[in-house]
This record gives C-alpha cells, sequence and structure tokens, in this order.
C-alpha cells in the first residue's frame, strides 16, 4: 500500500499530477477541494459551511476535514495506492492522517512537493479562473489562498522532511519531465 500526499502551493498542478498518477498506477484520489465543491453543488449542511470559507480563500477546520478525509479513506476498497491532494494544509491534519493510517496499519510512503514560483503560480491560477467557474479563482481570492499557504500549509514542509517522507519536485516546465520525476519517486517508495 503506498499512501501519497501531493503536495503544493493551489496552481502548483497537484490536480493534473494526480490524474495521471491515477491513469499509470490505478491508486485511488482523494481530492479534499473536490469532495468539498461537490458538497457546495449538493447544498449539504457541509457544503453550506465549507463555502463561507473557500469563498473567502481560508482554509476549513480541521476537525471537519479530518472526518471528511477519514469517510472518503474508508470508503475505498482494497487499494494499491492513494493519493492525497490538498490534505494535509496544516500541522494538525499532518498529525490526524499519520494516527488515522497507523490506526489502519499503514503511513506515508512519501510526500510529493511540487514547488513553482510565486509569480507563475499567480499567472496559472488567474487564467485557471477564466475557464473553470470557481468563486476562488480571482486575484484577490488567490493571494489570501496564497497567503494562507506561506502561513499554515507551508511548514509542512520542515514537518515531513523531519518524518523522513519529503521529496522535492520541479513543478515548473515541461508537464513529460514533471510526472516522470513523481514516477521515479512514487516507483521507489516503499510499500507500507
Ligand atoms: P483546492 O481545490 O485544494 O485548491 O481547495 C479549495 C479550497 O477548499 C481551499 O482554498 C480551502 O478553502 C478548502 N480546502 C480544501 N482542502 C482543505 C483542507 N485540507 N483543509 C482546509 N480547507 C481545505
Amino acid at each position: 500500500m503506498k499512501n501519497i500526499v501531493i503536495f503544493g502551493a493551489p496552481g502548483s498542478g497537484k490536480g493534473t499530477q494526480s490524474e495521471r498518477i491515477v491513469a499509470k498506477y490505478g491508486y485511488e484520489h482523494i481530492s479534499t477541494g473536490d469532495v468539498l465543491r461537490e458538497q457546495i453543488k449538493e447544498g449539504t449542511g457541509l457544503g453550506k459551511t465549507a463555502k463561507y470559507y473557500i469563498d473567502n480563500g481560508q482554509l476549513i477546520p480541521d476537525t471537519l476535514m479530518v472526518d471528511i478525509l477519514a469517510r472518503t479513506y474508508d470508503g475505498f476498497g482494497k487499494v494499491d495506492g492513494v493519493i492525497f491532494d490538498g490534505f494535509p494544509r496544516t500541522i494538525p491534519q499532518a498529525e490526524a492522517l499519520k494516527a488515522m493510517l497507523a490506526d489502519r496499519g499503514t503511513d506515508v510512503a512519501v510526500m510529493l512537493d511540487l514547488e513553482v514560483p510565486e509569480d507563475e503560480l499567480m499567472a496559472r491560477l488567474i487564467n485557471r479562473g477564466k475557464t473553470s467557474g470557481r468563486a476562488d479563482d480571482n486575484e484577490e481570492t488567490i493571494k489570501k489562498r496564497l497567503d494562507v499557504y506561506h502561513s499554515q500549509t507551508s511548514p509542512l514542509i520542515e514537518w515531513y522532511k523531519a518524518d523522513g517522507k519529503y521529496h522535492h519536485i520541479n513543478g515548473l516546465g515541461d508537464m513529460e519531465k514533471i510526472f516522470s520525476d513523481i514516477c521515479v519517486v512514487i516507483d521507489n517508495a516503499k510499500s507500507i
């Protein structure tokens, strides 16, 4: 079992690369952002709460997220791997993920940090906003999301280094090259 955390700032390409990993390895994929957007579309109570935070570029409270994550994870049957995309985003979420996986006799195999320079992130997200229909892909909210990334999410880089799971990936340039760098890390990761 390979549990893979795909990490990076908004616009770093986590979703795109996750799709390619799924296509090649047949792993399950949890995108917490997609789960929340689905809840908003369905108009559930959780969706209503989530909308407030998402539209303001803020993170949804950890306790809610951990709950959603465990439920989604337990909904998967027996699989060779799971990709965590957009989770964890805070240190308490990383700790909760480790504890949840430990309860199930497993752990994170690798954390892939897709690094992309700030000006490129901004340009990609503004461009994405033209077609994504996402309420949070506008310049003002993008700036808030990048601030939240720096203050609350980027400390996870040191956390995963300390846990021995960290792998840097250059997220700028040719998509094939980025994906092949990712595959090298996944292929060499130990199944846990
Ligand atoms: P994403 O699609 O990953 O860019 O997520 C879009 C938005 O959903 C974020 O800006 C947050 O408001 C919310 N969100 C997604 N994942 C998380 C998470 N792990 N913790 C808190 N909020 C999240």
